[in-house]
């Protein structure tokens, strides 16, 4: 019983995360689905699809954490590197999928992760 409700929940989520045109919070999730499943579900349903190369985390220039859905990413490996936007108003934090974000680091050192959020007003609220 316990294994259906968590597909489920993990359908939802996905959807959600696949209609929402911003980024979704933990919080927010857990608010839209009202009763469909409680928080550690959330957390953990959340974790797996990273796992998966189906959606990925995002910490806005505040620390909230966000999560968003992946275009190309694979159970392999996450590939993006793409610029998150917060708004400062109506904190919509949405991927840039078209900007990467270039520089260059010394030598020796490999990219594994990149992180890279810019904090602003979005066109709905300038
Ligand atoms: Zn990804
Ligand atoms: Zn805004
Ligand atoms: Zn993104």
């Amino acid at each position: 019983m316990k294994q259906t409700r968590n597909t489920q929940a993990k359908t939802e989520i996905f959807k959600l995360l696949e209609q929402a045109e911003v980024a979704l919070s933990p919080a927010e999730i857990l608010d839209t689905l009202q009763g469909l499943c409680d928080r550690v579900t959330i957390y953990r349903v959340l974790d797996r699809l990273t796992e998966e190369g189906a959606i990925h985390k995002i910490a806005t220039v505040e620390g909230v954490i966000k999560y968003a859905i992946c275009q190309q990413c694979t159970i392999e490996k996450h590939h993006h590197n793409h610029i998150h936007f917060t708004c400062e108003r109506c904190q919509n934090t949405t991927c840039m999928t078209d900007i990467e974000p270039s520089f260059t680091l010394p030598k020796n050192y490999k990219v594994k992760a990149v992180n890279f959020t810019v904090s602003g007003i979005c066109p709905e609220c300038g």
